[in-house]
């Protein structure tokens, strides 16, 4: 569920929290379900401790702390996760799967209800994040960036949105609305957008992840930001799960359809099939 501005939001939240502290201690809850991709907890625990947080950055919805001794520490919240900054003091939260204890009495927490998130070290991030797509808030993204990520797949423009290997960032909510303010229908053939459609979808996209990074994120149902705060951008979607009520722009009724095993909400009026 964490999406760009999601991820993005509880990295500006965090950042001047963690960077300069010291990992002190780590804590790892036991779980049939592994939360450690490619060590032992035990292993894991051991490579961290004493490190420094000198980074944090994100890549597409990765998150990567860099720790001193060139070593990097790669989140991926995947549905349900959250990565909190609290005081060693505050309660435990629900679905805790690991914390680390920093120099200055503050602890970093990871939670996760439906434990798909993963945790990696990682001497070169690129081994993880190097097969994803271009950033689309950066500004060397430009329409004809898009084009090449997408242009050449025959597959409907949502799902290809959703591959983060064509495109960075984007998930269900986000490919929905930008579909929706670009009025292009989410089953459209990626590689059969006009000029004039490749544009608008770059414009919207962009415009699309600013604001719900202006509104910290979409809380649609377990995302919170570093501090354990709900976004409001669930408050200002015009398609995503709106079925059955009206177009905020022509009145028709929002439909809802699977597209690639996802539900995909779109206006029928707005953005038809045969384009516009
Ligand atoms: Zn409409």
């Amino acid at each position: 569920m964490p999406e760009l501005p999601e991820v993005e939001t509880i990295r500006c939240d965090l950042y001047p929290r963690v960077c300069g502290r010291t990992i002190t201690a780590v804590r790892i809850t036991p779980d049939k379900v592994p939360l450690i991709d490619g060590a032992s907890p035990a292993a894991f625990a051991r490579r961290l401790k004493g490190r420094r947080i000198e980074g944090l950055s994100r890549r597409g919805k990765y998150l990567i702390l860099h720790l001193s001794g060139d070593l990097h520490l790669i989140v991926h919240l995947r549905m349900t996760g959250s990565l909190l900054h609290r005081d060693a003091a505050a309660p435990a939260e629900r679905y805790l799967r690991a914390v680390l204890s920093l120099d200055d009495g503050t602890e970093l927490r990871f939670a996760d209800l439906r434990k798909l998130g993963r945790l990696r070290l990682v001497a070169d991030p690129e081994e993880i994040v190097g097969r994803l797509g271009p950033e689309p808030l950066e500004a060397a993204f430009t329409a004809a960036a898009l084009k090449r990520a997408i242009g050449k797949r025959r597959a409907p423009i949502k799902a290809v949105l959703l591959d983060q290997r064509a495109l960075a960032g984007l998930g269900n909510i986000y490919a929905d609305e930008a579909l929706f303010a670009a009025r292009i229908h989410p089953q459209r053939p990626a590689d059969n957008l006009s000029e004039a459609e490749n544009r608008r979808l770059h414009r919207s996209i962009r415009r699309v992840l600013r604001d719900a990074l202006e509104n910290r994120g979409a809380s649609f149902r377990d995302y919170v930001d570093g501090g354990g705060r709900e976004g409001r951008h669930q408050f200002h979607v015009k398609v995503f799960r709106r079925t059955g009520r009206a177009c905020y722009v022509c009145g028709a009724t929002i439909e809802r359809i699977r597209l690639s095993g996802r539900g995909t909400h779109f206006c029928p009026r707005c953005q038809p099939q045969e384009g516009n």
